[in-house]
């Protein structure tokens, strides 16, 4: 369905997997999160309907992981490890994508990150804010 919002193309650092996407509303929904495994993936991610992302090639090398009550959906390139998008626990019919991956964009681009509580999640009867703080990156010149 064309509804007017651009696709974008992404890929992951080695190039095996390939996708494109429709942000929901573009790049101003991007967020990093504290959970345990986002504060070691350390990616910005930006919010697509769980229908607005196509695979175009590279779905068989990648991967799936899952952690905690599994309900969330963690894909990674199995050749160069690159995080590429997950299916959000708190909302299942949304994607996180990695914004780093898509073409033209950095994640040095943000001036100014929100930070998810992903610690206190709802799912697990969390009952803190929902964004925990705001990380900001100042370009040195
Ligand atoms: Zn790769």
């Amino acid at each position: 369905m064309d509804d007017g919002r651009e696709w974008r193309n992404g890929a992951c650092h080695c190039g095996a997997v390939r996708f494109r996407v429709r942000l929901t509303v573009g790049l101003g929904t991007a967020r990093r999160c504290d959970c345990s495994l986002c504060r070691m993936r350390g990616a910005v991610a930006v919010t697509a309907g769980a229908g607005d992302l196509e695979i175009l090639e590279g779905e068989e090398v990648l991967t799936l992981y899952r952690f905690n009550t599994g309900v969330a959906q963690h894909f990674f390139c199995s050749r160069c490890g690159i995080y590429t998008h997950h299916r959000r626990r708190s909302n299942p019919d949304q994607l996180g994508i990695n914004a780093a991956c898509l073409e033209g964009v950095s994640p040095f681009d943000f001036r100014e990150v929100p930070v998810n509580n992903g610690r206190s999640h709802p799912s697990d009867g969390g009952s803190g804010p929902d964004v925990v703080g705001t990380l900001r990156f100042e370009p040195a010149f």
